[in-house]
């Protein structure tokens, strides 16, 4: 079992398995000049796969395959056929743009995958070209109704930001009303790959409860399970519900169970720090399963009890200059 200093257990690993995407979400990556991670510096599926049996002997349930946008990466499906052969593996999640999820619906559902997290941050065409500098909403719209129609729980990622998509919050609610999907409103966070930060975020989880209380007044709490960095809410009578994420105000680190793999085989064990070792270079130097375990173990011991205190361990200050799409969300 992983466990830290605080008594939290660690059981969900997110693993980004590339630092490419095929959009530039304003808030995540830069116009141009990306640098992304040369292929062979990449871990491969076979140092993958060996990690996640090791995870899944250390107590990991659930993975989640993020990116950048996992499903560029070239022969994903056969990677996600070899996590659902992993015994203790419970749960495989994605977490995609929709863009070019459509042709892997029916392979994701045969290897397990039940939960799928769409990124869609407006339900209007220009401003979805605005914020992700692509037209590609027609097919991540299509791609959300043939997940509804296949019976995949559908949760919506949306970044809300001052100015550009706040006026969506309410639409993006009335889409709960006709589907038993659940929208989930993210704080910003200064992971833009360009070291932009306001220094302070308008649209934190209380201005974003309060914006739909005031169209709402029928807002009913739900339970939050275990582990949820989401405060969740439905509106009476509506299929579907909503959920807020602190993500910027980091109100959910108590309960935190996450460990990250970025796609150049760092291991985060939160959002917020800049990294704790290189499992890559541990697996190229020839380490055996015992040694990994126990640099895993040490690192998920160590692990900062916030994401403050991750941030204030850094040896560097904010701004950061990393993109969203090399940690993985
Ligand atoms: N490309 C996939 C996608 O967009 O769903 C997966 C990777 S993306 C980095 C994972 C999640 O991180 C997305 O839901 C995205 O909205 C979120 N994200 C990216 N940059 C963010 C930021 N600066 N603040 C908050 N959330 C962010
Ligand atoms: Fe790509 Fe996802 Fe980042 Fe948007 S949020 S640029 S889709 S990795």
């Amino acid at each position: 079992m992983l466990i830290d200093k605080h008594n939290r257990i660690t059981d969900y690993l997110r693993i980004a398995v590339t630092d490419r995407c095929n959009l530039r979400c304003t808030y995540c990556m830069p116009e141009s000049g990306i640098k992304y991670v040369p292929k062979d510096e990449l871990l491969n599926f076979e140092e993958l796969l060996r990690l996640a049996n090791i995870f899944a002997d250390l107590g990991i349930t659930k993975i989640r395959i993020t990116g950048g946008e996992p499903l560029v990466r070239k022969d994903i499906m056969k990677f996600i056929k070899g996590l659902s052969e992993i015994e203790g593996i419970q749960k495989i999640n994605l977490t995609t743009n929709g863009t070019v999820t459509g042709k892997y619906l029916k392979e994701l559902w045969k290897y397990g995958v039940r939960t799928i997290n769409l990124s869609l941050d407006t339900l209007d065409r220009e401003r979805f070209f605005q914020i992700s500098r692509r037209d590609e909403y027609d097919n991540v719209l299509k791609c959300f109704h043939d997940m509804i129609e296949m019976g995949f729980q559908v949760k919506i990622n949306c970044v809300v930001m001052s100015g550009v998509n706040d006026i969506d919050i309410i639409p993006f609610i009335k889409l709960t009303e006709k589907y038993p999907i659940s929208v989930r409103f993210i704080e910003e966070m200064p992971f833009n790959g360009e070291g932009k930060d306001e220094g302070h975020l308008v649209w934190d989880y209380r201005k974003i409860l309060g914006e739909i209380k005031s169209a709402f007044p029928n807002v009913t709490k739900l339970i939050d399970p275990p582990n949820s960095t989401a405060y969740n809410y439905k509106i009476e009578n509506f299929q579907g519900d909503f959920g807020i994420i602190a993500s910027y105000s980091r109100t959910f680190c108590g309960t935190c169970n996450r460990i990250r793999l970025t796609p150049k085989g760092v291991v985060k064990t939160c959002l917020y720090d800049e990294g704790v070792f290189n499992v890559k270079s541990l697996i190229r130097a020839g380490a055996t399963d015992e040694e990994l375990i126990l640099a895993i173990q040490e690192a998920v011991s160590g692990k900062a009890k916030n994401g403050f205190e991750a941030e204030g361990r850094r040896s560097f200050d904010f701004p950061v200059s990393e993109s969203m799409s090399t940690i993985g969300g």
